[in-house]
């Protein structure tokens, strides 16, 4: 995304924050949501990246945790002309993944133990490649930063939901009721702004990441079963972060295809199988999966670790 478009969400996303203060606390509220503001563009570039990770639970891996699924980010990473970035698993069934991060040196890519368990090899490595495609993009700097923005307008919104009953404030429980209409619009003009273009972009690059399109179509085929069947409770509870995933990880019954955040499954997969069929992308998959047809899974973190048995990734 160019510097130019990040500016311009940031000034959207800042300025519905100073609306929201205006209305809990008048022109006192919004000079003093004028300086949460400032602090938060500030914190929200250094630190977004943690935040965003810390908010679904992820936990860092090294090769000596998760050999395969770090093998194999490295593999892509340097096909894709990429430094290798933070890996992280989320502890939750629901198959998913993310990237993070403000810059390319400072990137993390997140899979989800469903994800993990789902898929063979090949499919997490068309996931992976997608989210290294985020990376080398950048869209990850703008998804983070306005994902912290959006939820901070829904943690200030529940604030007034308890105290906008105030009766110093210019509107009093009005502003309350407005508040809580505003937080929702508000992540869903963070979900408008992050262009579904990224992902279809994303998902031809990480094609030829990975080097063989059909790997990620298969993968996102049997996400957007996935994500339906199984809830994300960590998405759930942040919602604003919902457009950092690869598929949406909300319950689909909550989310009409108007205000998707995500373009639909089915046309991400024609336009990569299409892909395929003109000869794009396919390199061979070297630093990807074992090579060949045959599926082959990523075992569980540790290899064979012996003893205690806590789910699949220990
Ligand atoms: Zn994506």
């Amino acid at each position: 995304m160019s510097f130019t478009r990040v500016a311009f969400l940031l000034a959207v996303m800042t300025g519905l924050f100073l609306t929201v203060g205006y209305m809990i606390g008048g022109p006192g509220g919004m000079i003093i949501a004028l300086l949460i503001a400032l602090g938060m563009n500030f914190f929200a570039y250094w630190n977004s990246d943690k935040v965003v990770l810390s908010m679904h639970g992820a936990r860092a891996v090294t090769e000596r945790d998760a050999p395969q699924l770090v093998g194999l980010v490295r593999g892509l990473a340097a096909r894709a002309d990429l430094p290798m970035p933070r890996v992280y698993i989320i502890d939750t069934p629901q198959p998913n993944a993310f990237a993070t991060g403000r810059d390319p040196n400072n990137a993390a890519v997140a899979a989800t133990t469903g994800l993990l368990s789902m898929m063979t090899r090949e499919q997490v490595a068309g996931v992976m490649a997608h989210e290294l495609a985020h990376v080398k993009h950048r869209d990850t700097l703008t998804m983070t930063i306005t994902a912290t923005i959006a939820g901070a307008i829904g943690m200030l919104a529940n604030f007034a939901f308890f105290f906008g009953g105030n009766r110093d404030t210019p509107l009093g429980g009005l502003g309350a009721i407005l508040v809580a209409i505003l937080a929702p619009l508000a992540a869903m003009i963070v979900q408008m702004a992050i262009s579904r273009h990224n992902e279809y972009n994303a998902d031809a690059e990480g094609a030829r990441i990975c080097g063989n399109p059909h790997w990620l179509a298969d993968a996102l085929e049997r996400l957007e079963q996935g994500a339906r069947r199984i809830d994300n409770h960590a998405a759930e509870r942040n919602p604003a972060t919902a457009h950092l995933f690869i598929v949406n990880p909300l319950h689909a019954h909550k989310h009409d295809s108007l205000f998707s955040t995500h373009p639909a499954t089915a046309n991400r997969v024609r336009a990569l199988r299409e892909m395929a069929a003109a000869g794009g992308g396919v390199g061979g998959g070297g630093g990807a999966g074992a090579g060949g047809r045959s599926p082959s899974r990523i075992p569980p973190s540790g290899g064979a670790r012996v003893g205690r048995r806590r789910g699949p990734w220990g």
